[in-house]
């Protein structure tokens, strides 16, 4: 199978789902349509994919995850059962001030807001 081909079908897997998977995860279900696919093959193409701008990184706690919504955006995560939910939430904040007082050019934010899922509240 060409490596574009190939390519393609792992970003549909992290497009397919909102539950922002590991890298473990999209090897399993690359598994069932390429049989001979090795983790470090899925691994290069999700590092390929990032670099595109085609999916975007994660780091959740030590965990690296994979996100296929790659309009700019924040996750609520329930500390229960773990769960992302993508949010859209308002960031501003003032870009000076952060400059000035923390020495510290921010370019983005991306932050977790840790919470209880409906599952998990009373
Ligand atoms: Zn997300």
């Amino acid at each position: 199978m060409r490596y574009s081909a190939q390519r393609e079908i792992i970003k549909q897997i992290v497009c397919s789902t909102k539950t922002h998977p590991t890298a473990d995860w999209i090897y399993l279900e690359a598994k069932k349509k390429i049989h001979n696919i090795s983790l470090g093959t899925v691994y290069r193409n999700l590092k390929t994919l990032e670099d595109l701008g085609s999916i975007k990184l994660i780091y959740d706690q030590n965990q690296v995850k994979y996100d296929g919504n790659t309009e700019h955006h924040h996750h609520l995560k329930c500390s229960e059962c773990g769960v992302l939910i993508d949010a859209e939430i308002k960031s501003d904040f003032n870009k000076d001030k952060i400059i000035k007082e923390y020495n510290f050019e921010p370019e983005s934010t991306n932050f977790f807001i840790i919470g209880k899922c409906k599952k998990h509240t009373k």
